[in-house]
């Protein structure tokens, strides 16, 4: 027995999917179509999209942000599970790849939910914050190029509302972090992130082994 988060073998992990799992059959499909991309290992899995949704469901998220989309699992996720009046603000800077996400959107009926910003990231969220919308959100997903992943998680905790919650992917980047001889630039961008939440008295915050790590913080 252990206290401490296990590395889970295959066939307990397979028992947590067996025993959780509630994938609808649109995030099934939506899935298997992206597995066939190359890039398919940038798709969240669907234990994280689940708790993702209970997430916003516990937070009653209403507005919300993601940075980063995809193929656009984490975000029909998350607006499937947002009211009929819920609205979600998407940042990426692929066509191609969200034009699949924005399909999905239309079949599941969350299409006028979600506002997708084709643009830099960050120049969509200082827009935001130059409109007047500091504090108008509930909840922000984070899951884009990691270099900028502090400028992010700056501009998302401006955005959210006191008690709002910001998620981070990757925060575990394949074990990367805790290699000191793994010097690229993604992984020193990640580790910064982690010392800078970690220190961070503005939020309380967990870092959780979800996928591959999934940081979240709550503004305080
Ligand atoms: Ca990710």
């Amino acid at each position: 027995m252990s206290n401490k988060t296990l590395d889970l073998s295959d066939n307990v992990y397979e028992y947590l999917l067996d025993h959780s799992l509630r994938e609808p059959a649109l995030l099934a499909e939506l899935r298997r179509e992206t597995s066939e991309l190359e890039m398919s290992i940038m798709q969240i899995s669907a234990e994280q999209g689940q708790f993702m949704a209970l997430l916003t469901k516990l937070l009653g998220v209403k507005r919300a942000i993601e940075v980063g989309v995809f193929t656009g699992y984490s975000s029909l996720s998350v607006a499937m599970a947002m009211p009929t009046d819920g609205e979600l603000i998407v940042c990426d800077m692929s066509e191609e790849w969200t034009s699949m996400a924005r399909r999905y959107w239309e079949k599941a009926g969350v299409a006028k939910k979600v506002t997708l910003k084709i643009a830099p990231a960050l120049k969509t969220l200082k827009a935001l914050l130059a409109e007047g919308q500091a504090g108008k959100f509930d909840f922000a997903f984070i899951d884009a190029d990691k270099t900028n992943y502090k400028n992010y998680y700056e501009c998302c905790l401006e955005l959210i509302r006191p008690g709002g919650v910001i998620a981070i992917d990757n925060v575990l980047w394949g074990g990367a972090v805790a290699d000191m001889s793994d010097d690229s630039a993604d992984t020193r961008a990640i580790r910064e992130l982690n010392d800078h939440i970690h220190k961070d008295d503005r939020v309380d915050m967990s870092l959780l082994p979800i996928g591959d790590g999934l940081t979240l913080a709550r503004r305080r």
